[in-house]
């Protein structure tokens, strides 16, 4: 570490994928990131999107106890891809491929990607390492172009907030990887329910991590009708000229 310092070169960087979910508003009967789009999983989409993104070292993914699925993967095989046993909920499988990276960089950046957003750009994951300049990350993100309602428990409107100043969280999501883990110990103790990003433990603890404007077809793959979204915005990407290999 201390070579890799007085070189100046910059932090070794890892992708943690949390896959340990059971997709249950897919009703699927399997995980949704082993649904096909195209021939291949949506893991394989996912992780093959990550491994051609030259400057990550390796890839953690969070998967369930004893997931048959996985192993039968080629890309699980891959050289640069690990595997941890996944937690929960998302923060806790998060934390658990972030404890893994620290094991073998602490000083470590970690890009946290959703498995389930197959279609994510390496264009876009470069804007967001340029982006991330003041120590407190950096997560892709679309503004909103609907008009926000605030809701009452009685479903009423409360208030119409100004979507200026509104955006959609996106994945990848990029920190510290120190200060991630921290972060997501400490507001897994206080109030586990309100982590539903990375950036959001990074906001419980005081930090104002910056958002990267990405490309709108980066969609998560929640409910059925999102594979056929998913294969319209494939086939224009591919349209597009977009194409992706790893090794
Ligand atoms: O359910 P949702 O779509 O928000 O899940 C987002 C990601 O978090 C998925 O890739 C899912 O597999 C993952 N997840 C996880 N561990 C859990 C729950 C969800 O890794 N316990």
């Amino acid at each position: 570490m201390t070579e890799r310092r007085s070189l100046s070169l910059p932090p070794p960087l890892f992708a943690v994928v949390p896959a340990a979910g059971v997709g249950a508003r897919m009703g699927a009967g399997l995980p949704k990131q082993y649904l096909t789009l195209q021939g291949r999983t949506l893991a394989e989409h996912t992780l093959g999107r990550l491994l051609a993104f030259a400057p990550l070292q390796a890839v953690v993914v969070a998967v369930a106890d004893g997931d048959p699925w996985w192993p039968e993967l080629a890309v699980a095989g891959h050289p640069r891809v690990t595997s941890v046993t996944g937690g929960a909920s998302r923060a806790r499988s998060v934390l658990a491929g972030v404890a893994a990276v620290l094991e073998r960089a602490p000083d470590a950046r970690v890009l946290v990607h959703d498995m389930a957003r197959p279609l994510v750009r390496l264009s876009d994951i470069q804007a967001l390492l340029d982006h991330d300049d003041r120590g407190d990350g950096a997560i892709l993100a679309r503004p909103v172009t609907d008009t926000i309602k605030q809701a009452d428990a009685d479903t009423r409107i409360r208030a119409t907030l100004d979507r200026s100043l509104i955006w959609r969280a996106l994945t990848p999501q990029l920190f510290d990887a120190r200060r991630l883990h921290d972060a997501l110990l400490s507001a897994l103790r206080d109030d586990p329910e309100a982590i539903t990003d990375e950036a959001s433990a990074l906001e419980a603890a005081g930090a104002r991590p910056a958002l990267v404007a990405g490309h709108a077809d980066n969609i998560k793959i929640t409910v059925p009708e999102d594979l056929a979204l998913a294969r319209f915005y494939l086939r224009a990407q591919e349209e597009e000229g977009l194409a992706w290999q790893f090794v």
